[in-house]
């Protein structure tokens, strides 16, 4: 956990009224506005923040402070609201490095979200790299956000996709992916946590596995940074991913974390102002680490919530929070376990925040319908993850997913909503 005093300020206000390393809950749900709001005239229960997380006060008043106060673009003007932005910009930018343990400020480079950061890896690293029979191998629990853009890069250079197998339980096979590491083999391309099953796989262990080749390793963090602490110092990741509105900032932003010597030796894969230092009709020369990669204008406000979020969650602290969501996945596997019919996918030993499951009575999209009446949102689907149905052998599937700000009447409102489901599919009351 990085201090707050650590961190550089700007906006001079403060990120929460929150005491440091707060656990008033109740508190902490009342800074999230949207969760006062009803549903079809029910109290609000919202489960489905693995699809995106609701916004804090501080996120909301930071992206409004900066449209006002200090909105120009950056580091094209030389007058003062220029300089602000530039500073508000960067500012974020530092939290980031501290949020992730990032050796330095230039390996962190603001994207549109977790999908475009593995796009630009594979464009920019594999691309120019990888050669007819070499392989990329990624895991059977990815989300299709780390599958399709490592389709396109072997459409494009003729390498190949290899896929680590899971267990009944959801859990990558250690030893396959073990026979899996070759020569061959270019990149390791993982889910920390995987979307449609919960599961926390063993990465630190797998990027030494990997290393052991000289593979370098990509980590799809989507999941993973808004409940686990992430250092990627401790994790020796090569690449590292997330996405701001899964971790209570805005939408439309996302952050690539690479060591430098990878980001320095990549071309980049999108061309435009701010990404170089001279053009001219023959050639041009790009700019140094972390702009070369981030063409055109950015997200600015965007990054600028974002880096609100980074405080928010300081505040709390990344421990407690994760704390916290442990103890509400407990409760809610127990509760859920209880209900007649209803089968957990994805039970792996490791598990973060995430319940994926099936109902005898009812199609999780029936499910996810009659939970709306009653106030209760969960996704119902493939998760964007494809093959995991198919490995479950199940079309879809019905997903709650946790937040530190839910509490026990939001499970317990889904707990009744889902006794209500049995009754109307089976005619039984429960
Ligand atoms: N990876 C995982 C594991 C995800 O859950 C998601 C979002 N559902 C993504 C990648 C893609 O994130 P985004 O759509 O924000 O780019």
């Amino acid at each position: 956990m990085f201090s707050s005093s650590l961190l550089p300020e700007h906006n001079n206000f403060p990120a929460s009224s929150l005491p440091l390393n707060s656990t008033d809950w109740s508190a902490i749900r009342r800074d999230f506005p949207l969760l006062a709001e009803k549903a079809h005239n029910k109290p609000l229960a919202y489960l489905d923040n693995a699809a995106t997380t609701q916004k804090p006060n501080r996120v909301i008043d930071s992206v409004a402070h900066f449209y006002r106060f200090d909105n120009a673009n950056v580091h094209r003007g030389v007058y003062q609201l220029s300089e602000h932005a530039t500073q508000a910009y960067e500012d974020a930018r530092d939290k980031i490095q501290y949020f992730l343990h990032a050796p330095l400020r230039e390996e962190i480079i603001f994207v549109r979200g977790a999908t475009e950061a593995i796009n630009l890896v594979a464009q920019s690293y594999g691309r120019p790299r990888f050669k007819p029979g070499e392989q990329i191998l990624i895991s059977a629990m990815e989300h299709h956000s780390n599958i399709v853009p490592w389709q396109i890069l072997c459409k494009q250079t003729g390498a190949q996709l290899k896929v680590v197998p899971i267990n009944d339980r959801g859990e990558i096979i250690l030893e396959r992916y073990q026979a899996l590491l070759n020569e061959k083999t270019k990149l390791v391309a993982l889910s920390h946590l995987s979307n449609a099953l919960g599961t926390v796989n063993p990465v630190k262990q797998m990027i030494s596995m990997a290393h052991a080749w000289e593979i370098p390793v990509l980590l799809d963090g989507a999941q993973a940074a808004p409940h686990l602490g992430i250092d990627v110092q401790a994790l020796d990741c090569d690449f590292y991913t997330f996405s701001s509105h899964k971790i209570y900032g805005p939408t439309g932003v996302g952050v690539l974390y690479g060591k430098q010597n990878l980001l320095d030796a990549m071309e980049p894969y999108q061309g435009g102002g701010d990404m170089i230092t001279r053009v001219s009709f023959e050639s041009s020369d790009y700019n140094c680490l972390p702009y070369k990669f981030e063409a055109g204008t950015q997200n600015i406000a965007g990054v600028v919530g974002l880096g609100a979020a980074l405080d928010y969650l300081n505040v709390i602290g990344i421990d407690n929070i994760s704390q916290r969501e442990q103890q509400l996945l407990d409760y809610a596997s127990e509760v859920l376990r209880q209900i007649e019919g209803l089968h957990i996918i994805g039970t792996a030993k490791d598990k973060a925040s995430i319940i994926s499951f099936v109902l005898d009575s009812a199609h999780p999209h029936d499910i996810s319908t009659i939970l709306d009446q009653q106030g209760v949102a969960i996704r119902s689907g493939h998760h964007c993850a494809m093959p995991v149905m198919t490995r479950f052998n199940v079309a879809a599937t019905a997903r709650a997913s946790f937040s530190f700000y839910n509490n026990k009447s939001d499970i317990e409102q889904l707990v009744q909503g889902l006794r209500l489901v049995n009754s109307v599919f089976t005619g039984k009351s429960s």
